[in-house]
C-alpha cells in the first residue's frame, strides 16, 4: 500500500515537472513585437522528458524566437507562441521520413506547428545531423527544430514556411554555405527574398494556412 502512495505520488510530481517546463518556456519566450502588422501564432510541441532532464533551455527557445522577429521584420511580421504542448519522449528522436510524417497528425492550422527534438537525422547523410526542417506533408508544412541547432535554425525554417528555397545570397540566412562574410550576427534575409516573402505571406493568409493572431502584451 505504502509502495502504491509513493508511486503515485512520483507520477504527480513528473507531470507537474513537465507542466511547469511548459510554463517557464512560455513565460521566457517573446510575444509579437508591437506596432507589426501581422503576429503569428506558433504551437510549440516538446518532447516529455523520460528520466527528469529538461530537453528545452527556455533561453534558448526565446533567443531563437527573439532572431526571427527582428529578422522578420522588413516583411512587418513577427511571431509569439500561443501554446506550449508535450509530445511522447520517444520524439526526442527523429530518425527518418516516417517518424517526421507521422508528426503531421497534430497540425492545426492556421497556427504555426513547430516541433522541438534533440536529435535529427539528415535523411540525405543518414550518419549525420540536421539543425532543422521543414517537412512537406498531405496535411501541410511542418517544421522540426534540433535543440542542437543554431539561433538562426528557426528563423531559416520560418523563411521555408514563407517560401524561400535555400539560396547563394552572403548575406542570406537561407545560404547554408560555410563562410565568414558577413558574420553571422549580420546575417539577415536577402532582398529578392524579403519581396519573396511578402508575396507568400500574402498567400498563405488568402489561402487560411496562417491566420494573424493578437499580439500579447510582453511578459503576458
Ligand atoms: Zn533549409
Amino acid at each position: 500500500m505504502r509502495a502504491l502512495v509513493v508511486l503515485v505520488l512520483l507520477c504527480g510530481v513528473a507531470r507537474a515537472d513537465d507542466t511547469a517546463d511548459r510554463d517557464l518556456i512560455m513565460a521566457a519566450a517573446p510575444t509579437c513585437t508591437a506596432g507589426r502588422a501581422h503576429c503569428f501564432g506558433i504551437r510549440l510541441h516538446v518532447p516529455r522528458a523520460e528520466d527528469g532532464t529538461r530537453l528545452v533551455d527556455p533561453a534558448w527557445f526565446a533567443a531563437q524566437l527573439a532572431l526571427a522577429n527582428r529578422l522578420f521584420e522588413p516583411i512587418d511580421a513577427s511571431f509569439q507562441l500561443e501554446e506550449v504542448v508535450g509530445l511522447d519522449a520517444a520524439a526526442a528522436r527523429i530518425d527518418d521520413r516516417e517518424e517526421r510524417t507521422s508528426l503531421a497528425q497534430y497540425i492545426r492550422r492556421p497556427v504555426i506547428d513547430v516541433f522541438l527534438t534533440g536529435y535529427l537525422v539528415d535523411i540525405d547523410k543518414p550518419e549525420t545531423f540536421a539543425y532543422g526542417v521543414t517537412w512537406h506533408t498531405k496535411r501541410g508544412k511542418l517544421l522540426i527544430v534540433s535543440t542542437m541547432g543554431r539561433t538562426l535554425t528557426l528563423a531559416h525554417e520560418l523563411g521555408h514556411l514563407f517560401g524561400l528555397p535555400h539560396s547563394k545570397y552572403p548575406e542570406s540566412i537561407m545560404n547554408k554555405a560555410p563562410r565568414d562574410v558577413p558574420p553571422p550576427e549580420e546575417r539577415r534575409f536577402a532582398d529578392p527574398e524579403i519581396v519573396k516573402m511578402r508575396a507568400t505571406m500574402k498567400r498563405l493568409l488568402r489561402d487560411k494556412v496562417l491566420a494573424k493572431v493578437r499580439a500579447r502584451p510582453a511578459g503576458s
